[in-house]
């Protein structure tokens, strides 16, 4: 077995290639990746997936990539090829030799089996996926993707990753329909999660249809992290926030601090979340309350006088916009996330 760092390279033959490397590092630069080193022979990267060195001379570009995961390889790979393919002016084959990634699925997905759900509120559905080898989704992950056929008569068509470092995805009759949930409880062979009902969407198609042992597949984790539990933390959100408020709260230190609240459709679609007893936990019924009480009631909370804050918020889209502009009137950009979980009456994509 191959163990890190794994090394790969590309030679891609490219008409002009010092110039197409000038484009990619201005490129790079507008989306604030700045190289390390930047000689005429190497331009060097660093990243939090790994290390990147471009070089050139007449007709190709050289492109070197070192990771400690196949995860990160795959990523970096993909990066590279996606750009050199959209900066050359020829045609490009891209071939990389040195270490090979060990599956044809992308190394942060997984094909898990539906296990069981079973109706946990009025509007709560609990769904248990079963699968192997979950434990890089439990460390740091608080959000995965699931992926199953749009199409619910068809079997299902996974991604494979090309040998040029790119996935391909199933089109057509074969695509995925694809949407973002929290973990809510995960073992190396088990994940819950919690699906909010709503009259239609592609979650309730597949929640509707789906029976023990059809397969899915998810990719995680991604879409935010833990806030910071040594911050005073100012968070809330609606019914479809309340999975990843639970497991915020259930993994905070007996130490925190804060106030959180949390919407619901009413009284019985709340659900027991244990939380630190400096953290006070409120609810709002949406089904009694006054119009918008969840955002008016998180904007009434004053946090303790200079103590380091962090505000967290997801729900709908326009109220997490409410709310991200709330928090930047008092909050640095990096102390606070506010994001939209859905968005009323969006098309299906
Ligand atoms: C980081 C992240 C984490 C998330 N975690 C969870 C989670 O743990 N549990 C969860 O249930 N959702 C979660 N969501 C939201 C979830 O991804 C979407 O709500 C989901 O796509 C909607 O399901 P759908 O595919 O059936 O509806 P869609 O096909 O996306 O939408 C169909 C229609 O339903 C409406 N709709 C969608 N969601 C709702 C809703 N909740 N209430 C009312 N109307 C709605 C839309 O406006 C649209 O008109 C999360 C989203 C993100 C970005």
């Amino acid at each position: 077995m191959t163990v890190p760092p794994f090394k790969v390279r590309t030679d891609a033959k490219i008409a002009g290639a010092p110039a197409v490397v000038a484009k990619l590092v201005s490129h790079l630069k507008e989306h604030d990746f700045i190289p390390a080193q930047n000689e005429p022979s190497c331009v060097t990267y660093e990243t939090d997936f790994g290390t990147l060195w471009l070089k050139s001379n007449d007709d190709t570009v050289t492109v070197e990539l070192e990771t400690q995961t196949e995860a990160n390889q795959w990523i970096m790979q993909q990066f590279a090829a996606r750009h050199l393919q959209e900066l050359a002016p020829n045609d490009l084959k891209i071939v990389w030799q040195g270490h090979q990634i060990s599956s044809s699925l992308p190394p942060n997905a997984r094909i898990m089996r539906f296990l069981r759900q079973k109706k946990i509120s009025p509007t709560c559905i609990r769904i248990t996926l079963g699968g192997e080898d979950l434990q890089y989704l439990s460390e740091e992950g608080l959000h995965f993707r699931l992926f199953s056929p749009k199409n619910r008569t068809r079997a299902p068509v996974w991604p494979r990753i090309q040998t040029d470092g790119t996935t391909t995805w199933p089109q057509g009759e074969d695509e995925l329909s694809n949407r973002v949930f929290t973990i809510r409880y995960i073992s190396t062979d088990e994940m819950t999660f919690d699906l909010i009902t709503h009259p239609k969407g592609q979650a309730i198609d597949w929640i509707n249809t789906v029976k023990p042992g059809d397969e899915v597949l998810i990719t995680g984790p991604g879409g935010g992290y833990f806030p910071p539990s040594d911050k005073w933390l100012l968070m809330g959100g609606d019914e479809t926030a309340l999975p990843a408020l639970a497991r915020i709260l259930e993994n905070l230190p007996a130490t925190a601090t804060g106030h959180v609240i949390i919407e619901t459709a009413g009284h019985q679609s709340r659900q027991p979340i244990k939380h630190p007893a400096n953290v006070k936990l409120e609810w709002v019924d949406k089904d009694t309350a006054p119009q918008n009480a969840l955002l008016d009631r998180l904007c009434a909370i004053t946090p303790p006088q200079n103590t380091p804050t962090y505000g967290w918020f997801a729900g709908e889209f326009a109220q997490a916009q409410a709310m991200r502009k709330h928090f930047k009137s008092f909050l640095d950009k990096k102390q606070q996330l506010s994001v939209a979980y859905w968005t009323r009456n969006a098309s299906q994509k």
